[in-house]
Parts: C-alpha cells; structure tokens; sequence
C-alpha cells in the first residue's frame, strides 16, 4: 500500500504555497480575519506579531487567546519552509540557509555581515528559467515561482536572526539583494508585492528601506519599464555580462529577445524615473568575456547610455561544478577594471562572499539534488 512507503519514495510534490498572512495586503487580512470569525482588531495584531516581532508561529503570540491560536495557525501561519541546513564560513560572517518548502521544493537564502550593513541575498524563484550557462540555478531549470510569503518569510527569518544573535553579535539587517535564485522579474507581481511588504514600516511590513533593496535582472525589458512606473526607489541590478550581442546571445540567452541595446535603454529610463544609478552585474569569465576590448566597448556603451548614472560591478566567475570556464587571473581582471574606468564609468570588483560554501547562486540546491 503506497501509504506503507517511506516518505523518500515519494515524489515531491510540486504544487502553489498555501496562503499565507505575508501574502496579504491590509484589507485582505482584515477579510482573512473576519472570515474566520474574529473582530478586526486581530489583523492588525497578527501583523505586528509578524513583521514587527518577527514571529510566524502563533504559539509565540501570547497575545493571542489560546482558543484561536490552532485556527490562526492553520489559516493564516501554515509553515511555509523549514531550514534544511545552515552553512557558515567567512568567520562566520557570511552564514547560507538551504530551505525545503512545504512541497520538497529546495531553495537558498545567504546573510552577509559587513562593517556598515548586513545584507541578505534572497530567492524569487526556485530554480530558473534564464538558462545562463555560467550559473548553477540556471542548469536546473524553473521549478516555481515562489510566492510572496516565500519571499517576505526569507527575509523576516534573517531578520529574527540577526535580532537574535544567531549569525554574530546581535544586529540588524538592512539590505536586501534579489541574487539568490531565480529571475525575480519573471516573477512580477509576487516580487514586487514581496517589495512592498519588506519596505513599509510594521505593521504593514518589514521596514526595510526602498533604497537598501536591489532588484537584479537579466534584461526582461518590458519589466524594467513597468519596475520604473511603480514608485519605487529600489535600485536596479542588470546582469549584462558583455556588451556586445553576439556573445550575451549565448551568455545570456534572453539577450536574442531584447538585445543590449535595448536592455541600456530600459536601464536608462529606470535611472531617468527613479533617479537612482544602476548597477551593471558582470561575471569575469577567463578568456570569455575578458578581453580589453570589451572592457573598452563595455565602458563608451554605459557612457553613451547612462552617463553618470551607472556603476559596473564585476564579479569574478564562482565556477559550478563541471564547468570549464573558471575566474579570470587576476591581472586581467585589474586591466578590465582600469580600461572601464578610462572610459568615464565606475567599476569595481565584488568582495566574494562564501566561495568555500558553494555560495555562487544556486550551488547548495544543486548539490543536495
Ligand atoms: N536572475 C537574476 C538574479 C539572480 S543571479 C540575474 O540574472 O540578475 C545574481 C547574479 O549572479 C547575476 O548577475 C548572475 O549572472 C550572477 N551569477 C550567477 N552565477 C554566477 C557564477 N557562477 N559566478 C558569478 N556570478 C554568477
């Protein structure tokens, strides 16, 4: 009888999250509440118990009548993922979390304490559909678009975390990078609800500021445009890669829909909206795209597009298992950095965090599949 089987003969279940209070804006928890029976008042009591306290087990909330405690639980708290190991490394600086959500589905989140922040790298999706060569998420292919929850409970969970001292001294964290896996921009609404709620201040959310958020994209144009309209001041990441299209054809391969030219202009409006510089991400891959007349044509396409307002950020190539690409040496690297910088546009390497931990995006995940 299959009910006789150990649990790890099972498929994984691949399904949607069930609903959860961070998936809620304030009029959906006020509805949320009252269908199940309870005065409004408790909307608000639950939110301040999440995103506030940073508690999503209603057994901590003793404000609570012990009565109704199992229902809230079941309605509006279901675990939505549970830690399946933690890593550390960097001194403990830098601590990486594979999570198992309620369907199997596998997922990571990485903490990262520096001297004037703690940033928290988080996922939009579990695995990609991007299909980068480079990128370990990428390999995997798309298994779901998290939910909102999913998202906003990474970020609350290292928020209780550094609160607590469980990462370090007691801290607080304040940036909030998506780099973890998945194209959160290929997860619109569900992400920039997530946005919404790690922003505004608690009740109504976590309280982390607009501009400590960074949104990284592989270039859906049609998505930067609509990010631009949103009123939002978080800062925009594009994952460029090469500035030229035959190459980011194949490093980038959603580059054959929307080409370089057109991911720079939609960089371009983003900046001119929001007043914000973007970030242009770019993975230094030995004798693939380092060569000193990219980093020449990198630097006058940025000036040409965006003026001032862009920064490069490289980011020497963490390699995935049984690739044969690997970082570039490091005089090369100095000599990219040099001829970007020549050109009028800023440029500087990623500090990298968590090499040791298989910290690149998406290699935990991959390894434990
Ligand atoms: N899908 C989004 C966000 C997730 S990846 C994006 O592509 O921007 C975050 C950054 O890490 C991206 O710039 C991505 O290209 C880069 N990256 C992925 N794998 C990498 C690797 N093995 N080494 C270095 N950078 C990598």
């Amino acid at each position: 009888m299959a009910t006789d089987l150990p649990l790890v003969f099972e498929a994984p279940r691949r399904g949607k999250a069930p609903r959860h209070l961070a998936d809620l804006d304030a009029a959906g928890r006020v509805a949320a509440v009252t269908e199940l029976g309870l005065p409004k008042f408790r909307a608000d009591q639950l939110a301040r118990q999440y995103y506030a306290r940073l508690n999503a087990d209603p057994v901590e909330m003793t404000d609570l009548p012990a009565g109704v405690r199992d229902s809230i639980g079941q309605a509006l708290f279901p675990e939505l993922m549970s830690p399946v190991r933690h890593i550390s490394c960097d001194d403990g600086s830098t601590r990486k979390t594979l999570w198992r959500l309620h369907d199997g589905t596998l997922l990571e989140s990485v903490l990262m304490r520096y001297s004037d922040r703690t940033t928290l790298c988080v996922s939009s999706q579990a695995g990609c559909g991007m299909a980068c060569p480079f990128c370990a998420t990428g390999q995997g292919g798309l298994d779901r678009n998290l939910s909102t929850a999913e998202i906003v409970d990474q970020v609350r969970a290292a928020a209780r975390a550094m609160r607590d001292g469980e990462v370090g001294e007691p801290g607080r964290l304040s940036n909030i990078v998506f780099m973890g896996m998945g194209e959160p921009l290929a997860n619109y609404k569900r992400v920039i609800d997530a946005v919404r709620r790690i922003t505004e201040p608690p009740p109504n959310g976590l309280g982390i500021s607009q501009r400590s958020v960074t949104v990284s994209t592989v270039g859906l144009v049609p998505a930067i445009h609509r990010l631009a309209g949103e009123g939002l001041s978080v800062r925009l990441a594009v994952s460029l890669h090469t500035p030229d299209d035959e190459l980011r054809d194949t490093l980038v391969p959603v580059n054959n829909r929307w080409p370089v030219s057109e991911v720079l202009e939609a960089a371009r409006a983003y900046a001119d909206t929001t007043g914000r510089r973007v970030s242009i991400e770019y993975a230094l891959i030995r004798d693939i795209n380092d060569q000193p007349w990219r980093a020449d044509l990198l630097g006058k396409k940025l000036k040409a597009a965006l003026g001032p307002l862009v920064h490069v950020n490289l980011i020497p190539l963490n390699p995935t298992p049984g690739s044969k690409w690997d970082a570039s040496p490091k005089p090369v690297e100095r000599e990219f950095v040099r001829r970007v910088n020549e050109q009028g546009v800023t440029c500087t390497v990623r500090d990298t965090r968590g090499q040791e931990i298989a910290a690149a995006c998406g290699q935990l995940a991959a390894e434990e599949r």
